[in-house]
């Protein structure tokens, strides 16, 4: 993708480049909504006090972030339809869906 494909979204002012790729508005809202969600799974791992897991916290004991109290790691936190299970990842697994499930 070159550098003009890469800086234009749908509503920006301007013609469009001759080699941009269109993304229907609805199919951008769609893709920006499920990246918010993702960020949200992001946080799942902070601590009460808003610390990412083993990161330093003055809140929790030991001085370094126990994590979300309702969601331990390798837990499981929910289903999906074929009956699966979801865990919650290790801090480091956390950014690839497939360590979500089990
Ligand atoms: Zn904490």
């Amino acid at each position: 993708m070159d550098d003009q494909q890469e800086r234009w979204r749908p509503g920006r002012p301007g013609p469009e480049p001759e080699t941009m790729v269109v993304i229907p508005s609805s199919e951008w809202e769609t893709t920006q909504r499920e990246a918010k969600l993702g960020r949200i799974l992001m946080e799942l791992d902070r601590c009460p006090h808003g610390r990412h897991q083993d990161d330093p916290c003055y809140g929790c004991p030991e001085g370094i972030s126990a994590g979300n109290p309702h969601m331990r790691t390798n837990e499981v936190i929910g289903y999906n339809r074929s009956g699966g299970t979801y865990v919650m990842p290790g801090r480091n697994e956390k950014h690839d869906p497939v360590s979500w499930k089990q």
